[in-house]
């Protein structure tokens, strides 16, 4: 086995490979990475008890080769395993899995995945956005330092992939996805539409055409309000969808008429 091999096989948690656990800051305990410690800690029984632990304080870890504690650092004191193929100074972070691209970003205050080539840092939603979103996005003052509005996971430290949705509001990839599935197209959030709507209006346009309301409703008209552009309209009912004039959008509301004031 290469020198620099040593050690690296079979350690770590089912979060990450690397050779070290972390003693708890909050709670004096040693656990496999944050992770884990956040798993326990918020399974007991007494809400008082359960808490997150602050990456950015631990100050002890325990080489997984050795066994011999000692403050942060990259390479074991005792017997001079590197702990983890990526380390992190600020967030006392150890992961073998390099191929994941991890990157700690300044703005962020903490350490990506991804590869630091691929996202920049969007100061005005405060977080880090893939290349593709640069110029390319509404932003939305602090939009990641929210909860996804499906699931409630707050979305700045999330794990999993988030989406940046037409309006600028942000959500969890999957909870996007599951959204869609239910036929869903607007923002939680805002109700604007969550997507580029342009071939989907075009198809309920031809549907529309294709069926006419009975003789009854025909002259039937409607108020409604666009939750894409805001703006008011008369329009003829129909039982498919009201589309708004103005931005061509079927995302709208029908609304009471408005009260005109008097001459
Ligand atoms: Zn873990
Ligand atoms: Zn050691
Ligand atoms: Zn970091
Ligand atoms: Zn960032
Ligand atoms: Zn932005
Ligand atoms: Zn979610
Ligand atoms: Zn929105
Ligand atoms: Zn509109």
């Amino acid at each position: 086995m290469e020198r620099s091999d040593f050690g690296k096989m079979g350690y770590g948690c089912k979060h990450y490979r690397r050779r070290c656990m972390i003693r708890a800051p909050c709670c004096n305990e040693i656990f496999g990475c944050r992770h884990c410690h956040n798993e326990v800690t918020n399974m007991l029984n007494s809400p008082s008890d359960r808490h997150d632990l602050v990456r950015f304080d631990v100050k002890q870890v325990v080489c997984l080769v050795c066994d011999a504690e000692q403050p942060v650092a990259r390479v074991c004191t005792n017997c001079g395993v590197n702990m983890g193929e990526y380390f992190c100074e600020i967030c006392k972070f150890y992961d073998d899995d390099s191929d994941k691209g991890q990157f700690h970003c300044d703005d962020c205050g903490i350490c990506r995945v991804g590869g630091r080539e691929n996202f920049f840092h969007c100061k005005k939603c405060g977080s880090c956005y893939s290349l593709s979103l640069r110029d390319n996005h509404s932003c939305v003052e602090n939009s990641m330092r929210n909860h996804c509005p499906i699931c409630y996971e707050y979305l700045f430290d999330s794990l999993k992939d988030t989406n940046v949705m037409k309006c600028g509001h942000t959500i969890h990839h999957e909870c996007f996805h599951e959204m869609i599935k239910f036929q869903k197209f607007s923002c939680p959030i805002c109700s604007k539409s969550a997507m580029d709507m342009t071939l989907i209006w075009k198809r309920l346009d031809e549907e529309i055409e294709a069926t006419a309301m009975p003789e009854d409703y025909r002259h039937k008209k409607v108020w409604i309000l666009c939750n894409d552009c805001n703006d008011t309209t008369e329009v003829f009912f129909h039982i498919m969808g009201q589309k708004c004039h103005h931005c061509n959008s079927y995302n709208t509301r029908t609304i009471a008429p408005p009260v005109l004031p008097q001459e």
